[in-house]
């Protein structure tokens, strides 16, 4: 397969100028088209998901008097992603047979879980500065970053999460990627796909867990993020959702602790509901499995 499309894509290289951008750019945009709407997919899978578990008397609303709707921010999460992922993809696409030919798959699990932990690391003081910029200078903050907080308080919901201009979407995240990929192949010649999106699902879902208006217990964090939103100072669901509250404090994604070094960290809420007993939140599937297993045995 690999083979068959190096070959297609040299017979591309090949072509004449024009007929080689009019592929590219219509690959790009094709590709920013189902990328978009993949994410729009699996943010409604993780909204349902949530909601499930919610149901099932796993977790609580941050707020439970709220109810929160999906309203129109999938639409304007499928118009970021299409309009941020587009020039993105035209680079990647443009250069898309030396990274397929770097690419060195490598599934072990602790290099891929070390990996992730690192990037997180790395991309933190990055999501910081530039969501800083984007709250310090009012005209950014009017024309960009306005559209991520702009909405009525109290429905906020995950499909909050990429409701952002695509500007946005870009400089905090897309801008990220394509600048580990050009780092890694820089220094050492080569880049692991494998890492490159169990990466991209982790940001996603620590991205989502900040939006989603719920506590999130240990073993959720332990399952989303693979461990990352489990280690010392690391953001909890709380965290982002603070931030759409106080706009003024945690601006940082992964961890607390760029924020605490800013002196931009706030930990509560006097709007948030805290967990009554946090080892009973935690032990909740437990006890739920206990409870089925009796039903189903007649104990
Ligand atoms: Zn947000
Ligand atoms: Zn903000």
């Amino acid at each position: 397969m690999y083979r068959a499309l190096d070959a297609a894509l040299a017979a591309v290289e090949a072509a004449p100028p024009l007929a080689r951008a009019a592929v590219l750019i219509t690959a790009a945009l094709v590709g920013a088209l189902g990328f978009a709407l993949l994410s729009v997919a699996y943010e409604r899978a993780a909204y349902a998901g949530y909601a499930f578990l919610e149901r099932l008397g796993l977790i609580d609303r941050l707020i439970p008097g709220i109810t929160p709707t999906a309203t129109d921010y999938q639409k304007e999460t499928f118009r970021a992603f299409v309009f941020s992922l587009w020039p993105a993809l035209l680079l990647i696409f443009y250069n898309l047979r030396p990274l397929l030919a770097c690419a060195a798959p490598d599934w072990n699990p602790l290099t891929v879980l070390a990996g992730v932990w690192v990037l997180s690391i790395l991309h933190d003081p990055w999501f910081w500065a530039v969501h800083a910029t984007l709250h310090r200078f009012k005209p950014l903050y009017r024309k960009i970053h306005h559209q991520h907080h702009d909405h009525p308080w109290g429905d906020m919901s995950l499909h909050q999460t990429a409701d952002m201009h695509f500007v946005e979407a870009f400089a905090l995240t897309m801008g990220f990627y394509a600048a580990c990929l050009v780092l890694a192949l820089n220094l050492w010649g080569s880049w692991n796909p494998v890492l490159f999106y169990a990466y991209i699902a982790v940001e996603a879902n620590m991205n989502m867990g900040g939006h989603c208006g719920y506590h999130m217990p240990a073993w959720l964090q332990l399952l989303v993020t693979a461990g990352v939103g489990n280690t010392p100072w690391s953001a909890s669901s709380l965290t982002h959702y603070i931030h759409h509250l106080d706009p003024s404090k945690n601006r940082a994604l992964y961890f607390t602790w760029v924020d605490k070094l800013a002196g931009t960290y706030r930990a509560s809420h006097p709007k948030i509901k805290p967990i009554a007993d946090p080892v009973e939140y935690n032990r909740r599937p437990l006890r739920l499995a206990a409870k089925l297993i009796a039903a189903r045995w007649g104990a």
